[in-house]
């Protein structure tokens, strides 16, 4: 079965145990998407670079007609000091649309690295700009200890946690969220808030017993 579950749910809920323990028993994949990653930094291993480009100018053959800026979608594409065009690491999505674009073929990509990919104790860890388009590639069966809640959006099932009054608030607004967005949701009550790695409690906590049963019918 290549599930693909992502826990979710307010800071605090028990994420990172549930998704632990919850890997371990449907034998699959622990993944954690952030920014920076967290678990076992130590010990983790490269296992795998993921490039993109970013279009870089050729001043000899360009002719600052700036037909590469008015065809960017997402306005990435300035013009430096001189009116030579500048690509904006932080707004290009490496679409390519001013290389193809360009007359002169005065934009070449050049490779830049967006996300990286690291194992430690069988956990995966994305780490990088793109983490979604990583997690939409990433072949299951996986848990994700879902950081961000939007990247449960990647996941066939989101498992939202709540603990008390608040965390079922924004469990409750999660769960509109992914429903809206055709993600499965179970929303779970969970008292286990030890978490993070030399404090993982044995075993599925109590109240999470009922889940395993519940992911069966995806
Ligand atoms: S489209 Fe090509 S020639 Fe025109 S400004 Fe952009 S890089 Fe230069
Ligand atoms: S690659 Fe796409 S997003 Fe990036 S600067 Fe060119 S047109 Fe804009």
């Amino acid at each position: 079965m290549d599930l693909k579950v992502a826990v979710a749910g307010a800071g605090g809920t028990g994420k990172t145990t549930v998704a632990l323990r919850l890997s371990e028993e449907l034998g699959a994949k622990l993944v954690e998407a952030k920014e920076r990653a967290e678990l076992f930094l130590e010990e983790r291993k490269l296992v795998k670079e993921v490039y993109d480009v970013l279009p870089a100018v050729d001043k000899e053959k360009c002719l600052r007609c700036n037909l590469c800026s008015a065809v960017c979608p997402t306005r990435a594409m300035v013009r430096d000091w001189e009116g030579y065009p500048l690509a904006l690491e932080g707004l290009c999505t490496s679409c390519s649309s001013c290389i193809v674009a360009c007359p002169q073929g005065a934009l070449v990509g050049r490779a830049r690295v967006v996300a990286r990919i690291y194992e430690a104790r069988g956990v995966l860890q994305i780490e990088g700009r793109d983490l979604k388009a990583l997690l939409k590639g990433l072949e299951g069966p996986w848990v994700l200890d879902a950081d961000r809640p939007e990247y449960a959006l990647f996941a066939d099932v989101a498992l939202v946690l709540y603990n008390d009054a608040r965390s079922l608030l924004v469990a409750e607004r999660l769960a509109r969220f992914y429903s809206k967005n055709d993600v499965e949701v179970l929303i779970i009550e969970n008292e286990s808030r030890e978490a993070g790695p030399g404090r993982i409690p044995k075993g599925l906590p109590p109240r999470l017993d009922h889940v395993l049963p519940l992911l069966e019918n995806f």
